[in-house]
Order: structure tokens, then sequence, then C-alpha cells
């Protein structure tokens, strides 16, 4: 569905302005109201075909005062993190679900995830000698675009717990407008444990041992985890003598992403912050992601995240053309901010190679500091003889060895990887050190969408990266 501009919004695009509006609404200056109004009117791809409209439009009043997910000075402080990035002195790992789910938004899932993710961070750190700027598919990862409007049965797909259910019936997958309001509240849950396990002890360094879990410890990665760690602790044991500060080893930063997807609910969580002159914020998340499938140059998603200021990326399948990449980056970075623009490329492993290395040389030759993050998942789906959708895990590791092999050839910075993951022990992904094969992947196959890397494979992928860090 098309968003049509109503009465009732938060910045009067239409009409007088509300009576009790969010702060800062009312002033939206002029240039910046017409131009979120050009484009919020330009076609958008992969939009729910919500039943009532009227609803949609009651909805996104709720949600023009809601609480923000992320704040404005968190939001800028992940783009100062991320300039390091871009800079070449720091790396981005951005992870989680494929598609989070109101129903697996619980606390062990959750505290599993976000302990993979450190544990990660950690192999990097040790291995690339670089600071690793967590960024969670998280707290707001509930839309997705799908390939095909059906699926198997001939229902309608599913779109994420934001607009339907995976329950499959009819009436479950009938676009709800209300999923946007239970997403926001879900979200905003999340976000707060993930705040609360990053200054409450979870993501001390001290306790790196811990987030080794029993079904990981005795893998042969989970074993190299744990002589990572002890070295580890023999330096923070150093470091405590020394009397070294230890502020950054008691806490860390995880970000919240998601694919900024449904515009029905990104355009209702703009807020508009006058502190450091007028910015437009997304608060839904501190980094947001336009697709694949809704990366149109003429389209309205990329328009709407021309406006905003937190950190956007794009992912870039491989039939992107040079230019256009280096149009994204005209458009999305104007003012050469680095932290601002990451290009997430998911070529596929078969692909990377030859595809990669003209868009880097294009988007090189513009003279902007783009962060490149390689997402292996995306590019390396198929149906396996089972008839699972599945990853091969050597693929996925092939597709960063490519990505890592095209940087180095041509001197610039391979910045991040993006993974679909969860710190379960799920079935997902063929391969990796437990050697999971097609017939294995019916035991623990619990993806909402598409399929993950589990705990072990997760912390394979790091050490692995890790090492292309070595000449
Ligand atoms: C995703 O990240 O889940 C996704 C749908 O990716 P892409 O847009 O790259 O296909
Ligand atoms: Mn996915």
């Amino acid at each position: 569905m098309k968003s049509t501009v109503r009465s009732n919004d938060v910045f009067g695009l239409a009409g007088p302005p509300p009576k009790d509006p969010a702060p800062g609404a009312v002033s939206l200056p002029a240039e910046l109201r017409r131009r979120l109004r050009e484009a919020l009117d330009r076609p958008a791809a992969h939009q729910p075909d919500w039943a009532d409209p009227a609803q949609v439009s009651q909805v996104r009043t709720v949600l023009e005062s809601a609480l923000p997910i992320a704040v404005p000075a968190e939001v800028d402080r992940l783009r100062e993190r991320l300039a390091e990035v871009a800079h070449g002195r720091a790396f981005l790992l951005q992870a989680g679900d494929c598609a989070e789910t109101f129903a697996g938004n619980t606390e062990t899932p959750l505290r599993s995830t976000i302990r993979t993710i450190l544990q990660m961070a950690v192999v990097l750190t040790y291995g690339a000698s670089l600071p690793v700027v967590k960024v969670g598919r998280i707290a707001g990862q509930y839309a997705k675009p799908r390939s095909s409007a059906t699926d198997a049965r001939g229902l309608p797909s599913y779109l994420g717990d934001m607009v339907n259910s995976a329950e499959p019936t009819p009436a479950a997958r009938t676009p709800d407008p209300s999923r946007m309001i239970r997403a926001h509240a879900n979200a905003g849950a999340t976000m707060n444990l993930v705040r609360s396990l990053n200054t409450a002890g979870l993501a001390d360094l001290r306790q790196l041992h811990d987030w080794n879990k029993d079904f990981v410890r005795d893998s042969p990665s989970g074993r190299r985890y744990e002589a990572v760690a002890a070295e580890i602790d023999r330096g923070l044991r150093f470091m405590s003598a020394c009397r070294a500060d230890d502020a950054q080893v008691r806490g860390t930063e995880i970000f919240a992403s998601h694919e900024a997807l449904v515009l029905d609910y990104e355009r209702s969580m703009l807020r508009l912050d006058t502190s450091r002159g007028p910015r437009l914020y997304d608060v839904s998340a501190h980094f947001l992601w336009i697709g694949e499938r809704t990366r149109q140059l003429s389209g309205a998603h990329v328009a709407l995240a021309e406006l905003v200021a937190n950190p956007i990326g794009v992912k870039l399948g491989p039939n992107v053309t040079p230019e256009q990449a280096a149009e994204y980056v005209e458009r999305l970075d104007p003012h050469g901010v680095p932290g601002r623009l990451t290009l997430i490329t998911r070529m596929g492993s078969e692909r990377v190679r030859d595809v990669l290395p003209t868009v880097v040389e294009k988007v090189t030759a513009t003279g902007h500091h783009v962060i490149w993050q390689c997402d292996p998942m995306h590019g390396n789906t198929h149906t396996s003889a089972s008839g699972y959708k599945t990853r091969h895990f050597d693929r996925i590791v092939d597709e960063v060895r490519g990505f890592f092999d095209v940087h180095r050839h041509l001197g610039t910075h391979p910045g991040g990887i993006h993974v679909e993951l969860t710190g379960q022990d799920v079935t997902e992904c063929l391969g990796g050190g437990q050697k999971i094969a097609d017939t294995d992947l019916a035991g623990r196959y619990e993806t909402a969408c598409d399929p993950r890397l589990n705990a072990q494979q997760s912390l394979e992928l790091a050490f692995l990266v890790a090492e292309m860090f070595r000449p």
C-alpha cells in the first residue's frame, strides 16, 4: 500500500498542526516538511496491504507520541563509533535474528544472542587488534520483505510480526496495523534488557568465561575461545595491577538496528531534535538499513533515509552497478560524514570477487569514507534436498574471504560483517565444526524467516574472520 498523508500527522504534513504534538514537532522547518512530504509521496515497494486505512492512521497517531527506542544522543554516539570504522580504525559487527518475533522475545534467547555477539566481539577484538562496534539486529527487526506474495500453501506470506502472524491461516496472515504498536512495545522491552545487560555485568569482560555456554564449551571453537579468554584474563589482571582505568572493561555498548521497511512505522517514529540545530531522527533504532528489495533510487525508502540523521546502511546485491553505488553515496552522505553510510554487500560467494571490485573503486573515487560491510548470508541461501531454506557455512566463510581479498587488493578497509545468528543451539545452516547435514536440519529448525548461524558456528566464523586480518 502506498503511504498517504493524513491530517493527524505529527508534523502537520497536511492540515493544521495537531493539538497535542510530540516535543518539537510543530516547528518542523518548512523545507524539511516539504521534503518529507515529497519522500512519502514516492512509490514504496513491499508495503503491507493494510485492510483498513483509518486504523493505520490511528496507529500512526499513537506511535507519533510513543517513547523513543533510541535517543538522538545515542544515535550520534554510534555515528562517532562508526566514523572510526570508516577510517579503518575499528570493525563493525552487526548480528542477530533474521526476524525477531513477539513470542521469542523472552529473556533466555535474548541473553544467549547477546552473549554470542559479545563472544564474537572478543575474538575479533583480540584477533584483529581493533575495537569492535557492536550493533544487534535487535529491538525492532519485525518486518520482512518477501520474494513471493504467497507461501508454499498458497497463503499470503508472513511479513514479520509487525505486520501479520506466521500462523498458517488466512485470518492470521491478514496485515493488522495494531501490530505496529506491539512491535514498538516489544522493541522497547528488548532495548531495556539490552541496556541493562550492557551496564549490569553481563558485558563485563571479567565475565567472559561465562559467555561460553555449555553446548559450545566442549567444541573445538569453544576450547579455542577458552584459551583466548584465559589470555585476556591475564591481560586484565596486569592492567588492574597497573591501576589502569577499567571502565571500558566493565560495560559495553550494543546498539539496535533493523531494516527500515514499513514506512507507516518508521515515519511515525520521526522526532525533531533541536538541541544542535533542527535534525530529524528516526528514534525506532540507532541504525537503520535499506534492504535489497527497497533500494530503488526513485523510491520512498531512500528518500526518507536522506532526511534522517541516523547512520544508514544499504544492502547491495550482485546486480548493483558501480554507478548506482556512487549515487547512494552522493544522496545518503551528501556532506561526507564518516560513519553516516554503510554499504552492506551481499553478493554471494560466487559473485563477490567479480562484482565487488568495480563497485568499491567507483565509490572510492567519490572521495567519501563509507563503511564496507559484508553480509555473507543473503547471497548464499538455497533450498536443501529435504526442503529447508538453508545456507552452507563454507559458502558464508568463502564470501567473507572474497570480501577481504577484494579490499586487501584495493587497499580499502574490510569494515565489518553483518550476520544472521542466534545464541541458541539450532540446526538451520549446514556445515561448521558440528558438520550439520541436510538430515539434521529438521532437528532444531526454529527461525521465523531465514536460517541463522547457531552459537558454535557464530564463534567459528569470528575466529576465521579474525584470522583474515593477518597478512
Ligand atoms: C535481511 O537482512 O533479512 C534481508 C531481507 O536482506 P536483503 O535485503 O539483503 O535481502
Ligand atoms: Mn534475512
